[in-house]
């Protein structure tokens, strides 16, 4: 494949853009491709190349990229404006949409993205018990702002390092972390710190490290403790949900928490984050209560325009049941060609989400990092030579969408047969 004109945009780019990128994951080395155009399951770089993307611009592209449902949506709503600065009936059809979808969530905001839905959210759960300190999970993303953006101490518990020189160390120093799916451990933070601890924040099923999933009980758990400690549980569904049923993880495991962040499908491609949850909680925010939260975007009338539109869609077409089925079918295809060529290695993930681990089967962030990284990223060049575009990381979900097809699937699985290594 020939990649000059990426090489060449790269070379510009990096001189006014750092490292040639508007966000970090995006940084192939030696360079990535710069995208002309997407449709269906297919990207299109500016060299002609195609490729069956994976990637899906991580997550919100549900139906694939640029589905004529949405595609709609959108323009209509530019006939009549895109930015009000007002209220519109739109948030209201959104907000409806959304609360009957998750019986947890009595009220909810809107903002723009899902790193804005869950720095709100924790901001909205100290000022809501009066309390500082937050647990996360190892390996947890939720987005890039101060008080998440931890690394994990010399032990996991420890009280929070920043992950980034400019976060002062007394922002992180409330956040404490613990292993994902293990209830021994979350038991004892939580019962050492309960008195000063507003929350639990996790992604349901951890996708930031590929999907690990819980273990039975795991998240029923979580629940349990949190509940019985008074300690808030915010449920990370910026990833899952819409995703692995209508309501998303809070549905597919029957929990209710106390707070949830949402993003990527919900704005069926356009910038979105929300937050939301309990009304005697969400009744603390600005400006019914003293918790401060704003945002210039925030319901943006495209953004609110192409949720309606694809909650709508994937409501209709019963979407996620189909996902989940054609997921099942394309994990079941390439573990049969993992476990022949590398016994190993494992396919994770569940519904329509997959990755392939290279090396064991991970339950938590410190087995996902005993993976072989730089062997996947051999492999990511091959398959990207072969047309087939995944996440350029080891530690990122694969997405399938509404618009790959089997010959995709087959494609994808031929491919994984001859690039493995
Ligand atoms: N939470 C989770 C679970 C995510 O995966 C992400 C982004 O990938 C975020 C929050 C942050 O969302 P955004 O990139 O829209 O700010």
């Amino acid at each position: 494949m020939n990649f000059d004109k990426s090489e060449n945009l790269y070379n510009e780019a990096k001189t006014l853009i750092p490292g040639g990128v508007s966000s970090p994951v995006r940084a192939i080395k030696p360079f990535p491709f710069y995208t002309a155009s997407a449709n269906g399951s297919k990207i299109y770089d500016e060299d002609g190349n195609a490729f069956i993307d994976y990637c899906m611009a991580y997550g919100p592209m549900i139906l694939g990229h640029n589905p004529p449902a949405i595609r709609q949506a959108i323009e209509n709503q530019l006939d009549k404006g895109w930015l009000y600065g007002t209220p519109s009936a739109l948030e209201v059809e959104m907000a409806t949409r959304i609360a009957d979808l998750y019986p947890s969530i009595d009220m909810m905001r809107f903002v723009s993205s899902g790193s804005e839905a869950t720095m709100s959210a924790l901001r909205l759960a100290r000022g809501f018990t009066k309390k500082n300190k937050i647990i996360k999970i190892e390996g947890g993303f939720h987005g890039a702002h101060d008080a998440v953006l931890v690394k994990a101490g010399s032990g996991a518990t420890t009280h929070g390092e920043p992950n980034s020189p400019g976060i002062p160390a007394s922002v992180t120093e409330h956040t404490l972390q613990v292993a994902y799916n293990d209830i021994e451990q979350m038991t004892d933070v939580i019962e050492k710190n309960k008195n000063d601890l507003a929350a639990v924040i996790l992604e349901p099923v951890m996708g930031n490290v590929g999907p690990v999933l819980p273990k039975d009980g795991y998240l029923q758990e979580v629940r349990k403790l949190t509940a019985e400690n008074d300690v808030l549980l915010i449920f990370d569904e910026v990833i899952t949900g819409f995703r692995l049923a209508p309501g998303g993880a809070s549905e597919y495991f029957g929990i209710k928490p106390d707070l949830t962040t949402l993003g990527k499908i919900a704005g069926g491609g356009m910038p979105i984050g929300i937050f939301g949850g309990r009304k005697d909680i969400m009744e603390m925010i600005s400006p019914n209560g003293p918790v401060y939260q704003a945002g210039t975007f925030s319901g943006s009338p495209c953004s609110m325009s192409a949720g309606i539109a694809v909650l709508d869609y994937l409501k209709e077409n019963k979407v996620q049941e189909t996902l989940n089925k054609r997921g099942d079918a394309f994990r079941k295809m390439l573990s049969d060609v993992v476990s022949d060529k590398k016994p190993d290695y494992s396919v994770g993930g569940l519904s329509s989400l997959f990755v392939i681990f290279f090396g064991g089967k991970p339950m938590n962030y410190q087995d996902v990092l005993k993976c072989d990284a730089a062997k996947y990223m051999e492999f990511f060049h091959k398959m990207l030579n072969s047309g087939v575009f995944l996440p350029p990381s080891q530690f990122e979900t694969n997405f399938i969408s509404l618009a790959h097809t089997d010959e995709d699937f087959s494609k994808t699985a031929e491919a994984v047969e001859k690039n493995l290594v």
